[in-house]
């Protein structure tokens, strides 16, 4: 059976600017079997190639073919829903190069959208601007509702409470692309090509890595180097399909990579032939 992976980056392969061990090991294993992947990250900030620098600098060989970034997941719709369209932006490269590839402009008078990403750029002015687009009629969009985060020399606020204060100042909901938005989940399926069952989702944030897997329906595997751990599991209504302590048990090859969790429900992939599936559907209803 054909199997993907869709792997979180931050508390999965490395933490704090270190990688975590294991973590090459398991990717250089995907490499050499063949089997696709793709790094999904909740981080605006960075364009596709500058996280993939990144990642070989760990002493982990990717290209940015690798990498989905919520930029792109934002960009991509925008350019789907309204094409060539306008945004305001509060963020920062990566976000504004995943926008002007998709054929938006970037203005700062009576724009379609305002666009909110992570970064240290954002100030009162900006903020201000943007509360008042969005009284005048441009529609807010998230890349992401992360409250905050991880740094190495602590927490700093995310892209979500920027996105909390514009709510709060406009009365607006904000529409979000990032995990667990099905919107960047299902983007990133159709990046590698698989079938919902043929997906498994690896992350260590039990509120979007595995949130998102499981809304989607794709085999989700908790890792618990990062955010959330074992005693959260009690706490959520959903869970993953397998829980465990690193990567590391991903590199290991007494595992099989395409058995690693049992397989999804492949009826919900297709209906290949409809008098089936409406025979069957009548027979049930
Ligand atoms: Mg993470």
């Amino acid at each position: 059976m054909k199997r993907g992976y869709l792997i979180d980056m931050d508390g999965v392969i490395y933490r704090g600017g270190e990688p975590i061990p294991g973590a090459a090991e398991f990717v250089k294993r995907l490499l050499r079997e063949n089997i696709p992947f793709l790094f999904l990250t909740n981080n605006s900030q960075r364009t596709r190639r500058d996280v993939a620098m990144k990642l070989s600098r760990m002493g982990i060989p990717v290209g940015e073919s690798h990498i989905f970034t919520c930029a792109m997941a934002t960009a991509r719709y925008l350019a789907k829903r309204s094409p060539h369209g306008t945004a305001f932006v509060i963020g920062e490269g990566g976000l504004l190069m995943a926008l002007h590839r998709n054929g938006y402009a970037v203005v700062d008078k009576s724009p379609d959208y305002v666009v909110v990403g992570e970064g240290r750029t954002v100030n009162l002015e900006m903020l201000e601007t943007a509360v008042q687009m969005i009284l005048d009629g441009a529609k807010l969009i998230a890349t992401n509702l992360d409250p905050n985060c991880p740094t190495r020399h602590g927490t700093r606020p995310g892209c979500g409470a920027t996105v909390a204060y514009l709510e709060t100042a406009t009365g607006c909901r904000a529409m979000s692309m990032g995990k667990p938005s099905p919107i960047m989940m299902r983007a990133a399926r159709k990046e590698l090509g698989l079938a919902t069952s043929e997906t498994i989702m690896v992350g260590d944030t039990l509120e979007t890595d595995i949130l998102g897997g499981v809304q989607m329906g794709y085999r989700t595997i908790l890792v618990l180097t990062g955010t959330s751990q074992r005693a959260d599991l009690a706490k959520c209504a959903y869970g993953p399909d397998r829980v465990m302590e690193s990567v590391a048990e991903l590199a290991d090859p007494a595992l099989d990579l395409l058995q690693a969790v049992d397989a999804g429900d492949a009826t919900e992939d297709s209906v290949h032939d409809m008098d089936a599936w409406c025979r069957a559907t009548s027979s049930t209803t």
